[in-house]
């Protein structure tokens, strides 16, 4: 089959990686000139199925309320006059049930699993070399309600067949000694040796790479500005090159991996996707003095930011700000990550010379990805996943793959209501 791959981020590019491996001739369309420019490239570098679960829970409704106004807020939500933020706004609000949260959360995991053992597969198949740690991700916590929370969410995830384990302050500095200055501070920590991490932006250029190498066509500069559709199916698309050229690609399926972008491009099909742009920020440093600087991949509870190392650089990224296409730099929030990686690992970087970035992530109410067939035939979804695009990646573009070549997929997709 002829397959348009709309969208070169980490989710396409892969996605393109296992249409090719099925025998599918690819094209991928991609308005940047290279692949993984926007959401893809800076990321906090987390493979994290330990802690996939949904934000929308319970609980969440409250937090956001009281975060609701204060700049510094984990999670800061911008009301907009939308109507499509506050129809996303109720939407999250249903999958805070406790009903929908289990359900959500039962759905992450397993896609999340999935996909961990599909790169992990992926990367020792073909030796694909970027910048990677297996050695877990440790989440400590400086709160001792935060911590107790985290023990019922721990022994739920190790119900659902992700091994996190929460272990004692002693233990966590054993398994990171960088985190020996704020030994006193730690309360606690959840474990995860099965989770990484790696460089998103590398991954995605060394696999398109390779695929081009095994005959995936890129068309790089160049805007998808249409997905034609005749008489209830989907038959290509129409691009606009960077000469500004208008051409239609015909295809016997269309794959749309358009992350934020995608809800734009499909609305005038009539197709309503609930994904909203969740802002956040990165800073990467380079490390001067390694031994200060940590190896394990870290979450910081308390300021909800994450740490991950690459060679010699450390990438500390988090913050969500809800609302707003925006990516300019907020200098309050950008000089937040430095001080708290300084404060953390002092001596461990050139603090200096901080390299900031912002990225907006597609998020969806539940959290849960847009994976699958929609009501056009020949067009499908594989987009809206969050905070959780890069974790999750392999495993989407596997399914999306077997599902096209009509081989059973190896996780039960979540329904499409699309
Ligand atoms: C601060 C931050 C930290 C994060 N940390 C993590 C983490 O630790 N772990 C994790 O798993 N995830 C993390 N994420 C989320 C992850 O980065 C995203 O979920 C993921 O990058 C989404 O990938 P994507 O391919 O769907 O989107 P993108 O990377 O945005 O790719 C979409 C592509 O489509 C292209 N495009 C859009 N419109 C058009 C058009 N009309 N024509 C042609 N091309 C078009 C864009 O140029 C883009 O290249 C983080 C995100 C942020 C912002």
């Amino acid at each position: 089959m002829r397959v348009l791959v709309l969208g070169a981020g980490v989710v396409g590019v892969t996605c393109a990686w296992f249409l090719r491996q099925a025998g599918h001739d690819v094209t991928v369309i991609e308005r940047q000139v290279g692949p993984g420019r926007e959401t893809s490239f800076a990321n906090g570098g987390q493979i994290s199925v330990s802690h996939a679960e949904p934000w929308a829970n319970p609980g969440a409704p409250r937090k956001v309320l009281q975060w609701l106004g204060r700049e510094d807020a984990p999670l800061l939500f911008r009301p907009r006059a939308s109507v499509e933020q506050w129809a996303w706004g109720l939407s999250f609000l249903h999958e805070c049930t406790p009903a929908r949260a289990a359900l959500n959360t039962r759905r992450l995991v397993a896609l999340g699993l999935y996909s961990r053992a599909v790169l992990k597969q992926l990367r020792a198949e073909i030796g694909l070399e970027y910048p990677y740690s297996e050695r877990g991700i440790l989440h400590f916590y400086t709160n001792d309600a935060d911590f107790e929370l985290a023990r019922t969410s721990a022994a739920l995830m190790r119900s659902l067949g992700c091994d996190r384990r929460s272990i004692s302050p002693d233990e966590a500095v054993a398994l990171e000694p960088a985190l020996a200055v704020v030994h006193d501070r730690i309360v606690g920590a959840d474990y995860c040796a099965e989770d990484e991490s790696g460089d998103a932006h590398a991954y995605t250029m060394k696999l398109a790479e390779r695929c081009q190498q095994r005959g995936v066509e890129f068309l790089l500069e160049t805007t998808v500005s249409r997905v034609l559709v005749e008489s209830g199916s989907c038959i290509g698309a129409e691009i606009v090159r960077a000469d500004e050229t208008i051409t239609r690609l015909s295809a016997d399926a269309v794959v749309a991996c358009l992350g934020v972008q995608t809800r734009a491009l499909l609305a005038p099909l009539g197709i309503r996707l609930k994904i909203v742009p969740a802002k956040g920020y990165s800073a990467t440093f380079d490390i001067t003095d390694a031994k200060r600087a940590p190896n394990v991949s870290l979450t910081d509870d308390e300021y909800k930011i994450v740490f991950s190392r690459f060679d010699l650089r450390l990438r500390v990224a988090g913050t969500v700000e809800l609302g707003g296409v925006g990516l300019e730099l907020n200098p309050a929030r950008c000089d937040a990550l430095t001080r708290r990686t300084e404060a953390l690992f002092p001596g461990a970087c050139d603090f200096s010379q901080p390299r900031y970035w912002a990225g907006l992530r597609p998020l969806t109410p539940s959290n849960v990805p847009y994976l699958g067939a929609t009501r056009i035939r020949a067009l499908y979804l594989n987009t809206g996943h969050g905070t959780l695009g890069w974790t999750m990646a392999a495993g989407s573009g596997e399914l999306i793959a077997s599902l096209i070549s009509g081989r059973p997929t190896a996780v039960a997709l979540p329904a499409v209501a699309a």
